[in-house]
């Protein structure tokens, strides 16, 4: 099977309908998504809507539960927060419901799929020793997809030490443990503006990031004229 990974597309529209244009183009046979629909950006319902036609397996990001209602944005920045609620108005009942109704966490194929972290939903994975802490949780799974920091990269734990690396395409070996981050569809924060994603192909056993170009001026022009904070449409300039 070949999987299409993707996460935090922050009702980013451009930036998703490029990436799915690209996954079509090398052909994947199913396409995931690691939580973070909606959030920042300007089209929630449009996205939520290409996420449920285009039946890709999600699973609930902190940003989808505060825009649904599952969750308050307490612990949220003061631009998160006023963008997670203007999100929550936005949203009509039926793509509330479908963002209400994902699961936390995921097991596909034998590998499993979690928004932040497998210790905790809301848990940022920044660090080789971050990763440490959810390697020891690894006991069936060897391999573990993780969004949330918008950051692509990943780590692997062999011979008793977790290390994180950089490259862009590598091969799973059987007796390492791995957790693995796409990046971000819709609002990267590794200093490339470019929406980032990965596909894994489990006969091969190969994992390859991608990034692909997408009109960001478009998305940010969408994003001053919802009223949404300046920031949020500036940063897609730089990634970060
Ligand atoms: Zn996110």
């Amino acid at each position: 099977m070949k999987y299409a990974i993707i996460s935090d597309i922050h009702a980013n529209l451009e930036a998703l309908d490029t990436t799915l244009k690209q996954i079509d183009k090398l052909g994947a046979d199913k396409i995931i998504c690691l939580g973070d629909i909606v959030g920042y950006g300007a089209n929630p319902n449009e996205c939520v809507e290409t996420i449920r036609e285009r039946s890709i397996e999600s699973i609930i990001g902190n940003h989808d539960a505060v825009a649904c209602g599952k969750t308050e944005p307490d612990n949220f920045n003061p631009v998160a927060r006023d963008a997670a609620l203007w999100t929550r108005n936005s949203l009509t009942e039926e793509n509330r419901e479908f963002l209400s109704e994902l699961d936390e966490s995921k097991l596909i194929d034998d590998f499993l799929i979690v928004h932040g972290a497998i210790s905790d939903t809301d848990h940022y994975i920044f660090t080789a020793y971050d990763a440490l802490i959810e390697f020891n949780l690894m006991k069936k799974q060897s391999v573990c997809f993780f969004g949330h920091t918008h950051v692509r990269t990943y780590y692997t734990f062999q011979n008793d030490s977790s290390t994180n690396h950089l490259d862009y395409e590598f091969k799973i070996d059987v007796k390492a443990k791995y957790l693995i981050n796409p990046g971000s569809i819709g609002q990267p924060r590794d200093r490339d503006p470019r929406a980032s994603f990965l596909v894994y192909d489990t006969e091969k056993r190969t994992v390859k990031f991608t990034r692909v170009e997408y009109d960001i001026s478009t998305t940010q022009k969408k994003i001053i004229e919802a009223g949404l904070d300046r920031r949020l449409a500036d940063r897609l300039s730089f990634g970060r």
